[in-house]
């Protein structure tokens, strides 16, 4: 829901991981880019995409029940 994307692009931008590629000099968030292994310059490098996205669906589950205790 609504909770679970707030979740997923908090945590993508503050906790998965970001490079650079040495070769072409974009951001990526892949460790390799152009052949060649990249630089990170923000995140974990264990933070892929599937660990955000599982982790991100946990938050909005706490967050839900959270929200069931308040109202
Ligand atoms: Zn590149």
């Amino acid at each position: 829901g609504l909770a679970g994307a707030f979740a997923d692009s908090w945590l993508g931008a503050t906790v998965q991981a970001m490079y650079r590629c040495r070769v072409c000099g974009s951001e990526t968030e892949r460790a390799v880019h152009c052949g060649s292994a990249s630089e990170r310059i923000r995140g974990f490098g264990w933070m892929t995409n599937d660990a955000v996205n599982l982790l991100s669906s946990l938050m909005a589950g706490a967050l839900a029940a959270l929200l069931g205790e308040l109202l």
